[in-house]
């Protein structure tokens, strides 16, 4: 059976101001797969993710979600009808772990909340014994588990990542991907944008995003055929 696709971009063209960032960005998430967005800093990358989000507007193109066109649609429906987003920052450091993730499981009915974050706190132990403790009294790494549970709260279909590694030590980024595994296994689709090579890991698919602009776009397999993309990305000669 062919898998269904959960996102597609077509032709997203975006900005700030008179700035425009975004250039005509084709991109498509299918059910169940884990898709790498490698780019380096500056390529345009939160500005792609905002962009499918609705957290910035789209100048041109569309986006199309679960097969309907939510290009004018405001966030928060996004995020009802199955959409999460975790930014780089990731939780909210002035406001306790449970908080948190009722805060990202607002859209949940309460019985269906409380189930939910029953199972992430038997995900994440080490959340679920300082249920009470500010966001802030985290370490780094902590912190990033906190800002996946709190994007998983809502139990989205498509869970969008902004650089889950930022800030993180290689310790703390294989633990993440470890976690993300586990989730990836139980069916949650994840479109990750980052810089570390070591996410490719986790994915079926790639797209390289240079200057606002798709670069390369395929298997994990087919980047490490092609020279050119092993030198800029994998820093062989
Ligand atoms: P990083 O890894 O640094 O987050 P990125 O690939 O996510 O990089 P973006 O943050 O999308 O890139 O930035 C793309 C371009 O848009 C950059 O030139 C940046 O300076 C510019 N930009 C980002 N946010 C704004 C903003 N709010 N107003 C104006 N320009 C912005």
């Amino acid at each position: 059976m062919k898998a269904e696709t959960l996102l597609l971009a077509v032709g997203i063209e975006a900005g700030y101001g008179r700035v425009q960032v975004l250039w005509g960005i084709d991109l498509a998430v299918l059910e169940r797969e884990t898709v790498v967005l490698l780019g380096a800093n500056g390529a345009g990358k939160t500005t792609l993710l905002k962009t499918l989000l609705g957290l910035v507007p789209a100048w041109r193109g569309a986006v199309r979600f679960l097969g309907e066109e939510v290009t004018a649609w405001r966030t928060d429906h996004r995020v009802r009808r199955g959409m999460a987003y975790m930014s780089e920052t990731a939780v909210f450091p002035g406001m306790t772990i449970e908080e948190n993730l009722l805060i990202g499981g607002q859209f949940l009915s309460g019985s269906a909340l409380r189930r939910r974050t029953g199972e992430l706190y038997a995900i994440f132990p080490a959340l679920g014994e300082r249920k009470r403790a500010l966001a802030s009294s985290l370490s780094g790494g902590q912190r990033k588990m906190l800002g996946i549970a709190k994007a998983l709260a809502g139990d989205p279909r498509l869970l969008v990542m902004d650089e889950p590694s930022a800030g993180l030590s290689p310790l703390f980024v294989k633990e993440v991907i470890r976690v993300l595994e586990q989730f990836r296994s139980r069916g949650l689709t994840l479109l990750v944008a980052e810089q570390n090579v070591k996410f490719l890991e986790l994915a079926d698919r790639v797209y390289t995003l240079e200057g606002g602009r798709i670069g390369f776009a395929g298997t994990v397999a087919a980047m490490h055929e092609n020279d050119a993309l092993k030198r800029a990305y994998f820093g062989l000669k």
